[in-house]
């Protein structure tokens, strides 16, 4: 397949988990990829040469970092913005420097490599963003911070959506539910909580999530912007 034959895809974060499968997705429908990574020097090492794409390391809690990546790797037909993290646990004690980390790579990063990209993004670009079925949904205590942050994405898939419309450049926030990775695993803990508020019983797969992000970045997707798509096995439901 060479659906993205002729494009140049920037995936921030893309070391491990779903942003791992989303560089693994483009680069085999044939599009030029680069992914960074903050800590996980080997992965990104190993997949970079497993698939013919180039690693980045770019701290997306570090704006001027990010802003540089964005600029450096332009100009890009499709910005993937996948890297982000949660925090768990009472809200009267966590450190609030860890929670504006959360929402410098969560909120502000998504924000302004959107931005940057597009500077130099030709016509009929693409933004797509990983946000959280949290943004709708969090039927659990202890992840404000979380649900905070993917929410404020919808806001900025709204309004960019308005923004870059009259250049034919879409933005789309894909919203998955439990997906088996290193930050929530298939067999971890909260697997049967969560479980029990879905109509699929079973963690969703990270190449589940690539595929969508695919299709919002394909040819077929041009109509779509400015939406939330939630793939969450009824989660949210
Ligand atoms: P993982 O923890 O498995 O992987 C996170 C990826 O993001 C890694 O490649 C990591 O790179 C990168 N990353 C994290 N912080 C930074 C940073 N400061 N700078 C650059 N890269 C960073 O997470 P998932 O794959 O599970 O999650 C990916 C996205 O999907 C997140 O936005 C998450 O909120 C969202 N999501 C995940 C769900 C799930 O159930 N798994 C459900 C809903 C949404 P490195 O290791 O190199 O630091």
């Amino acid at each position: 397949m060479a659906t993205f034959g002729d494009k140049t895809v920037l995936v921030l974060g893309g070391s491990r988990g779903i942003g791992a499968a989303i560089v693994r997705r483009f680069a085999a429908d044939g599009a030029a990829v680069t992914f960074t990574y903050a800590g996980s020097k080997e992965a990104a090492k190993q997949l970079a040469s497993e698939t013919g794409s180039k690693a980045v390391r770019t701290d997306s809690a570090d704006r001027d970092q990010v802003i540089a990546t964005v600029r450096e790797s332009g100009p890009i037909d499709v910005l993937v913005v996948n890297s982000g993290f949660a925090i768990f646990g009472d809200a009267l004690d966590q450190d609030p420097d860890e929670i504006d980390r959360l929402f410098r790579v969560n909120v502000h990063a998504p924000y302004h490599a959107s931005v940057e990209a597009v500077r130099q993004m030709p016509e009929g670009g693409r933004i797509v963003v990983i946000g959280s079925v949290n943004g709708d949904r969090m039927p659990v205590p202890g992840m404000a911070s979380y649900a905070l942050s993917k929410s404020a994405l919808q806001g900025l898939a709204r309004g960019l959506a308005r923004d870059f419309g009259p250049r034919g450049i879409t933005i789309n926030i894909v919203q998955p539910g439990p997906i088996d990775t290193d930050a929530n695993p298939a067999d971890g803990p909260m697997r049967d909580l969560m479980h029990s508020f879905m109509a699929l019983k079973r963690h969703g797969r990270p190449d589940e999530v690539a595929a969508m992000v695919a299709w919002l970045a394909g040819p077929e997707a041009g109509f779509v912007t400015g939406a939330m798509h939630t793939i969450d096995g009824a989660f949210s439901a």
